[in-house]
């Protein structure tokens, strides 16, 4: 009988192992493919590039829904063309956020979600080499982002394991290579739940699962006085970046405010 049972559970370790190794190896193939294929467009998945600077070509780059003016107060979303700094949109007016203030790059339409998709689950870090043409597209953006700490919105250990990075902190060096000494990036929370993923949540659901999920890690290099800014890839119902805020204003830290690049 042990030795049925000892049988039995070699055999699901030997498929376990398999399937650790076989997410891997599609992994490293998604990493050759873009050694091979480098600059291969993620929104027309067509155009290589062409001067080997910008990983998107510049005519699908257009094609992004930009958020050019200032839009709602807390989510950055657009509003019907007004460009006064303050306004707050009706879902932030029916459930305001704990943060002062937010601002995205822009919409996660179709092609949006495409540049996203290229970072979160390809991998691909050299999309964000274009973040400083990104930049250009908003005045105020860059503005925003001055001298303020930037604080990346953490992942779990067991996802970070998975996943080997986390895009919030590579967008958050992306932010940190184009303004220089104007930020810092301070690594300070943790998640201290593994939380679900989010995707098919409504925002009541989204409250729920990241209720109480984070944590302030260190206080190294912050002080009160800091503007810290939290960064993530996308906000959806901004339901991860006020939890994150609310781990940090417990703390004493109240201004605190959030950037990421696509809304929706
Ligand atoms: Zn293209
Ligand atoms: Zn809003």
């Amino acid at each position: 009988m042990h030795r049925q049972r000892a049988c039995a559970l070699s055999r699901f370790i030997i498929k376990a192992r398999f399937l650790i190794e076989m997410k891997l190896y599609q992994e490293y193939l998604n990493y050759l493919s873009d050694l091979i294929f480098p600059g291969i467009c993620p929104v027309c998945e067509k155009a290589p590039y062409q001067d080997g600077l910008s990983y998107m070509c510049l005519e699908c780059e257009d094609l992004l829904a930009w958020i050019t003016k200032n839009g709602c107060k807390y989510c950055g979303i657009p509003m019907s063309g007004f460009d006064f700094n303050g306004l707050v949109c009706a879902g932030c007016r029916e459930d305001p956020p704990r943060f002062k203030r937010g601002k995205c790059l822009f919409l996660l339409d179709q092609n949006g979600k495409k540049i996203i998709h290229e970072i979160k689950y390809h991998g691909v870090k050299d999309v964000l080499k274009d973040l400083p043409r990104w930049l250009n597209r908003n005045d105020s953006f860059r503005e925003f982002l001055h001298d303020s700490i930037l604080i990346p919105v953490p992942l779990h250990r067991k996802r970070l394991r998975k996943r080997g990075f986390n895009q919030s902190v590579w967008i958050a060096n992306a932010f940190k290579k184009d303004l220089g000494d104007r930020v810092q990036v301070i690594d300070a929370l943790t998640r201290t739940r593994n939380t679900e993923t989010q995707t098919e949540f409504d925002r009541i659901e989204r409250k729920k699962n990241v209720k109480n999920a984070f944590a302030l890690k260190h206080k190294n290099g912050l002080n009160k006085q800091n503007k810290l800014i939290l960064i993530d890839d996308v906000y959806t119902t901004g339901a991860t970046l006020d939890e994150c805020a609310k781990a940090l204003m417990q703390e004493g830290f109240q201004n605190v405010n959030v950037a990421t690049l696509g809304h929706g």
